[in-house]
């Protein structure tokens, strides 16, 4: 429908079809004339975009799903916008999230939530569950999301699509709205890995303004989607990440998928990665922690809508009112968390502490990656789960990230490919490889299509 809103997924906060469809004639008016120009278009050139509403666009509100910023209109383009603009990709609209991607369920948006097209009683999964719904339900071929502990991958996962983490660095963050730097990293949200291979080439590559960039460019990962050769490969299968907490369904089609890497000529092992038992408790003190420090700009006078309390108020009574309005549950649960994180004499046992369990993480990717190539797991623990069913749960919520938080903490790549129904609804499974190794990865999740 011309809304954007399929038949109630509500998969966008904002749709700009005018533009889109400019942008669709150009490109088709450039093919008609022919020549060096047609020739020079990028393969994806007229290809519909939607955006994670937390990646600013000019001529589009961006909003991270909070009323923080409700109409706030970015009079600059994120890099990652610059790149898809420059190569003619129709921005069909802005997708819902989480509000500033906290959550894995989209229950979390100050605007409503998105349903899971699979089954409208579920949910897409999170913070973007915006995106994966929009190229679920065929509303969009590609969109971008971003992941600081699975918000790309934990939904690919349950609405059947494919989401990949690149590397840290290998995306610009410029224009990102940051929830925890150091975790935060944007990615192709698709339906194949190929295409997901070509958007993050189109999308990635060196940028001056992101102090975390790499320096060297990323190419040949559509060229690795493509070759698909598994011989020789050696796949770890992680062995803390296939038993407790899994739903039986994720499991057997994990293993049919083992088998059909197995198949395919991969030699496949059990590696064990001892510290990721650790990884969600770190994650929830490190992301907190950035996030209480990133969000702090939204004070009503640097950023964000400001709300003046009743008869005026000194600067401290304008800001604590603009933000007990402005920011929900879920982003003030962890602003608080972080603070107290951070606070003098909590800071060596809290955020010390959990500093050091990310570098332990790091070593047990490190040692796997000395015995194999590729390392596997189911992406989520469970299948789409219903409306509702972890909102008053934190901790249940948070549990749907279990295996995709370590990559994130170590800042390697990781991808979600589909694998398959459990009782209707689709399982997801993901491929880690080790920082850099990028196109081995797409390699290796391309013999699953
Ligand atoms: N679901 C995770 C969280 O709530 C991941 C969020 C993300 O990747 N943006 O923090």
């Amino acid at each position: 429908p011309a809304d954007g809103q399929g038949t109630g997924v509500h998969a966008f906060l904002h749709v700009n079809t005018e533009e889109a469809l400019a942008v669709a004639a150009e490109v088709d008016a450039i093919r008609a004339a022919g020549g060096t120009a047609a020739q020079d278009l990028h393969p994806l050139a007229g290809v519909p975009i939607a955006v994670k509403d937390l990646i600013v666009t000019i001529g589009q509100p961006t909003t991270a799903a909070s009323k923080m910023l409700e109409g706030w209109m970015s009079p600059y383009d994120a890099t990652v916008v610059e790149k898809i603009r420059a190569a003619k990709l129709p921005i069909l609209g802005k997708t819902n999230l989480d509000e500033f991607a906290m959550g894995s369920s989209t229950e979390h948006s100050a605007f409503g939530d998105t349903r899971n097209p699979w089954d409208l009683d579920r949910t897409p999964g999170g913070s973007g569950g915006g995106s994966a719904a929009a190229v679920a339900a065929y509303m969009a071929p590609l969109a971008l999301g971003t992941d600081t502990g699975g918000s790309i991958r934990q939904p690919g996962a349950v609405t059947g699509t494919v989401g990949a983490k690149p590397t840290y660095g290998a995306v610009s963050r410029y224009g990102v709205i940051a929830m925890a730097s150091s975790l935060d990293q944007v990615g192709p949200v698709t339906r194949t890995v190929s295409d997901a291979a070509a958007l993050q080439e189109l999308i990635s590559g060196h940028d001056p303004k992101d102090s975390t960039s790499l320096p060297e460019p990323m190419d040949g990962l559509l060229e690795a989607a493509r070759n698909g050769e598994l011989a020789g490969l050696r796949i770890g299968i992680i062995a803390e990440l296939e038993g407790e907490g899994f739903q039986e369904g994720v499991l057997a089609r994990f293993q049919e998928s083992v088998q059909v890497l197995k198949d395919a000529g991969a030699e496949v092992s059990e590696v064990s990665c001892p510290h990721l038992g650790y990884a969600l408790g770190a994650y929830y003190l490190i992301m907190p922690s950035e996030v209480s420090s990133n969000l702090a700009k939204f004070d009503g006078v640097r950023f964000g809508n400001r709300v003046v309390p009743e008869g005026g108020g000194t600067i401290e009574q304008v800001m604590g009112a603009t933000r007990a309005a402005g920011f929900g549950d879920e982003v003030k649960r962890r602003i608080i968390l972080g603070t107290y994180a951070l606070s003098a004499g909590y800071y060596d046992a809290y955020y010390g502490s959990a500093q050091k369990v990310r570098t332990l993480i790091q070593r047990d990717f490190a040692a796997a990656f000395e015995q194999v190539d590729v390392l596997i797991s189911p992406t989520s623990p469970v299948t789409a789960f219903p409306l509702g069913e972890k909102l008053d749960d934190p901790v249940a919520m948070y549990n749907n990230d279990i295996a995709t938080i370590p990559a994130n903490l170590a800042g390697i790549p990781g991808i979600s490919v589909p694998a398959g129904l459990s009782e209707g609804l689709p399982v997801g499974i993901q491929f880690l490889a080790p920082a850099r190794g990028d196109a081995t990865m797409y390699r290796a999740a391309a013999a699953l299509e």
